[in-house]
């Protein structure tokens, strides 16, 4: 019994953070993540006979949602505060999203993290043919303020 939700999405962690200090925030410590370390890399040129650094990538870690089934995850919300709050004192920057589809058929929310802060946006479905007619709508009503005509010989509704 519960209420689950399904839970996608990944966030990016820049510099990286190593996996012993990450260790706390994945599935095999009671956490919600799974966790993947992108090695950095350095381009080096020749300058003046030396082999120089020119480019340095630092890499990433990337936070991943750490299930495949669909989970209760009331404290979802939670987990994700805790590990922004860690990656902030360890002076790295996250950004990306999680996505998650609750059971209900409207019940679509994502959480967008932007430098170490979080917010949370609900989805709305948009079905293209109501979209057209609001849009259709819209044109007549702007269409009516500068010309009498209904239906007019001279403008062209584009939304029809
Ligand atoms: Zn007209």
């Amino acid at each position: 019994m519960g209420y689950y939700t399904h839970f996608s999405g990944s966030i990016s962690i820049v510099p990286p953070i190593d996996d012993a200090k990450m260790k706390p925030f994945d599935t095999d410590h009671d956490s919600y993540f799974r966790i993947e370390q992108k090695p950095g890399d350095q381009t080096v040129q020749m300058v003046n006979g030396q082999i120089t650094v020119v480019g340095n990538n630092p890499g990433e870690t990337i936070v991943h949602f750490g299930y495949d089934d669909s989970i209760k995850g009331y404290d979802f919300q939670d987990h994700v505060a805790r590990l922004l709050a860690f990656v902030a004192a360890e002076g790295s920057v996250a950004n990306g999203q999680f996505y998650a589809d609750g059971e209900e058929t409207d019940d679509n929310w994502r959480i967008v993290v932007e430098n170490n802060a979080y917010g949370e946006e609900r989805g709305e479905i948009l079905f293209p043919s109501d979209v057209r007619s609001h849009k259709a709508d819209a044109w007549w009503a702007a269409h009516q303020t500068m010309c009498s005509m209904d239906p007019c010989p001279t403008h062209k509704n584009p939304y029809e």
